[in-house]
């Protein structure tokens, strides 16, 4: 995004929309730091400039920034990618698509959000890690498309400084990698230029427990359980 010099008065109205803050002043004038810039849309969607100075300039169109609003504007879709979005829905539908199976858990890392943003180069220090311990990433997912092919979780080089808003790594554990995963994450997180929030999909047991809740709370985990039931999608995973 950008503002037009010639058209801008500096009245600041649009500065406090920005979630990622760069919109910034200087001398008077009002500008957006174009490499911090997200291209979330956000500023120019709240329509409060006067004299319509912001807009969207070709540049933002073009591969690889392209992926900048495709990550981090929900109504522009990833023409190229597997997905919509930041991550996939069918990380809450796992009652209907099973892609976490019995003896595993899925995990969901979401980076950037709030307020920050995110590099993919933060990202990627995750992705190596993970595919150096031999963990599979969710080939539908707007991410893995933008990993080189081969699996060593490397983003391809064009894509590793571009920055979203947010974007949510998805990964498939098994339960016995649960604890040497997690610390092999935690200390990458502390090292990391953005946040990161953890989400962890498990199924419920024959009894209708979450034993992963225990397992968590014993390394010191505290977990806050969220439940999603798919009223009306049927249940094609009964037997
Ligand atoms: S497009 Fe989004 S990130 Fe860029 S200046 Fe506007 S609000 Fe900020
Ligand atoms: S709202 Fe419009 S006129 Fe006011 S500072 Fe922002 S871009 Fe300039």
């Amino acid at each position: 995004m950008k503002i037009n010099e010639e058209l801008c008065i500096g009245c600041k109205q649009c500065v406090p929309y920005c979630p990622v803050g760069c919109i910034a002043t200087k001398g008077g004038k009002v500008y957006i730091n174009h490499d911090e810039c997200v291209d979330c849309g956000v500023c120019k969607r709240a329509n409060v400039c006067p004299k319509d100075a912001i807009y969207m300039p070709a540049e933002c169109y073009e591969y690889p920034r392209a992926i900048r609003m495709q990550f981090s504007d929900p109504g522009i879709q990833h023409p190229n990618l597997r997905a919509w979005g930041r991550g996939t829905e069918e990380a809450k539908t796992n009652d209907v698509t099973a892609k976490f199976k019995r003896g595993e858990y899925g995990l969901l890392l979401e980076f950037g959000r709030p307020g920050t943003g995110t590099r993919l180069s933060e990202i990627e220090k995750v992705t190596l890690a993970m595919r150096g311990m031999g963990i599979p990433i969710i080939k539908d997912n707007p991410l893995y498309g933008l990993l080189e092919p081969d699996i060593s979780g490397k983003f391809k080089p064009e894509y590793v400084n571009e920055k979203v808003l947010s974007a949510i790594l998805e990964l498939v554990i098994t339960e016995d990698k649960l604890e040497e995963t997690l610390n092999k994450l935690f200390p990458i997180f502390k090292s990391l230029n953005t946040v990161v929030s953890v989400g962890l999909v498990s199924r419920f047991d024959d009894n209708a427990e979450l034993p992963v809740v225990k397992k968590l709370k014993k390394l010191g985990i505290e977990v806050r359980p969220n439940a999603k039931i798919n009223v009306g999608l049927g249940r094609p995973l009964i037997d």
